[in-house]
């Protein structure tokens, strides 16, 4: 009787056990799996974490980046990159030619193949206005030495180019103004030297014409000289509360020879208004203007200088003629330096094409904005604005 018992308790207490193997094992197995499991998802979210720092790095960059798979297929673009090619969906996948429809792109990313060193090239895109790229082009390449794909990294260069092609006209443009008033003066010399200084009358005329055109050359060189000196940064204006009246008075009164020789009205409606500016520049950005006003305004007409305040604090001055005026599409170019609507008007009126120019250097260097207005036949108008005046002095850099 006591045997059945002890083999039930036994096979009892063995199934116990069995049971209690087993549950430790699941337990054991769980946690396990739950390990594994959060070892996962920390993998997962460090490498979520790099790819979204990359694409922070790569999307602030300036330049754009693009890098190409074995394939030629577009692995990564960044905003940049697509900001240049005016790119707004998105192109992972797709080649060179589908994304951008750039054969000289294509061809520059095949002729990488077996090259080991970057490749520089400069692109040009036409399109509404010219621009320039810098494009710098290496292949990847694996351990194995095979071609595993492409970078390619894009500078914008179009603001570089139009000041190098700027300078270049600059260049130009000085050494041809230069040359024609030094041409004369050697000619006539030569005339001179050659026998006219004997005969009186002739003489003079060409003395006279020498005198012109040194004199023009002078002009020249001061222009360049103060564009030079604007354009250094080095220029220090002593910005004070001016009385516009009275300089308006002061101006024309250096002018009233030249008006009077032309029969011309000078009109002074420029109220006490202080403005804050520098005296000096002051003077000088209204001579320029009257200048221009006497010299192509017409005959027995009149120029009339005005000012009033506006609401934004700051004071719009005008200069007006009743000339033949300057035709719409010249009107912003007119403060081009060298540029004239009429080379040979501008010449004979001893004009260096600069006088404009300075004119808007020195306007936006005290914090203000110069424009014209125009209407062929009845006459110019050309502002300016300054802030209004207060009392405070101050000598900031140009
Ligand atoms: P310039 O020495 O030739 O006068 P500016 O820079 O002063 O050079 O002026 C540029 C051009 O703008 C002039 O050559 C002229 O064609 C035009 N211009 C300037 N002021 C006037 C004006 N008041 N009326 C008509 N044309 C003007």
């Amino acid at each position: 009787m006591t045997w059945p018992i002890l083999t039930a308790l036994s096979l009892a207490a063995l199934a116990a056990l069995h049971f209690w193997w087993r549950g430790r094992f699941a337990r054991a197995r769980q946690a396990a799996r739950s390990e594994v499991e959060a070892l996962q998802d920390e993998q997962r979210r460090a490498a979520q974490q790099i790819q979204t720092q990359q694409e922070v790095l790569f999307n602030s960059m300036v330049e754009g980046l693009l890098l190409l798979d074995e394939r030629g297929r577009i692995q990564l673009a960044n905003r940049a990159f697509a900001s240049l090619f005016g790119v707004t969906v998105d192109i992972r996948g797709r080649t060179l030619l589908e994304a951008v429809r750039l054969h000289e792109l294509a061809e520059l990313v095949s002729s990488l193949d077996s090259q080991k060193q970057v490749l520089g090239y400069e692109l040009k895109l036409s399109g509404l206005s010219e621009r320039w790229l810098q494009i710098n082009a290496a292949a990847i390449f694996n351990g194995n030495g095979e071609r595993h794909g492409t970078v390619l990294v894009f500078h914008e260069l179009t603001r570089l180019k139009q000041l190098e092609s700027a300078r270049q006209e600059f260049v130009a443009n000085v050494s041809h103004e230069l040359r024609t008033p030094l041409s004369l003066i050697k000619g006539y010399v030569e005339t001179l030297l050659d026998g006219a200084r004997d005969k009186p009358e002739v003489a003079t005329k060409f003395l006279q014409t020498i005198d012109r055109n040194a004199e023009r050359l002078k002009l020249l060189i001061e222009d360049l000289l103060t564009i030079s000196e604007l354009e250094s940064g080095r220029v220090k204006l002593n910005l004070q509360a001016v009385t516009l009246g009275p300089v308006v008075a002061k101006v024309f009164e250096d002018f009233k020879a030249r008006a009077d020789a032309k029969s011309m009205r000078l009109i002074n409606q420029a109220p006490d208004l202080a403005v804050r500016a520098d005296a000096d520049r002051l003077e000088q950005v209204l001579g320029n203007l009257i200048d221009n006003a006497i010299k192509y305004g017409r005959a027995k007409g009149t120029v009339t200088v005005g000012g009033s305040a506006r609401d934004d604090g700051q004071v719009e001055v005008f200069v007006q003629d009743d000339g033949p005026g300057i035709p719409p599409e010249a009107l912003e170019r007119v403060f081009e330096r060298f540029y004239r609507v009429d080379k040979a008007r501008s010449r004979e009126q001893g004009g260096t094409g600069l006088g404009l120019a300075i004119v808007k250097h020195i306007v936006q260097g005290q914090g203000g904005r110069v424009w014209a207005t125009s209407e062929p036949g009845i006459g110019t108008t050309f502002y300016f604005t300054l802030a209004q005046g207060t009392s405070t002095l101050q000598q900031p850099l140009l």
